[in-house]
């Protein structure tokens, strides 16, 4: 009968430290995403161009000035204006 009940009680514990290194696993998984997230945001500005209004990474559009653009033609039409 004790033999039993050593047998629950070590199937409990095995239960018990799977669910928490599955918890701990799950808690070290979320911040990393949102950290990256974070860091993807922080990055990459959004700017309009100001011919179209089309929103893209400042790191890939064409600064001129005060205005921003998605392409050289873009900048050609608008400066004509
Ligand atoms: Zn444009």
């Amino acid at each position: 009968m004790s033999l039993l009940i050593v047998r629950l009680v070590v199937f409990v514990l095995l239960f018990w430290v799977g669910f928490r290194l599955w918890q701990f696993w799950q808690a070290k998984q979320q911040p990393n995403t949102h950290l990256t997230h974070q860091n993807k945001g922080g990055s990459e500005t959004m700017v309009r161009c100001a011919e179209c209004g089309v929103h893209l990474p400042s790191t890939s559009a064409m600064k001129a000035g005060e205005h921003y653009f998605c392409c050289r033609e873009h900048q050609a039409s608008f400066e004509k204006e």
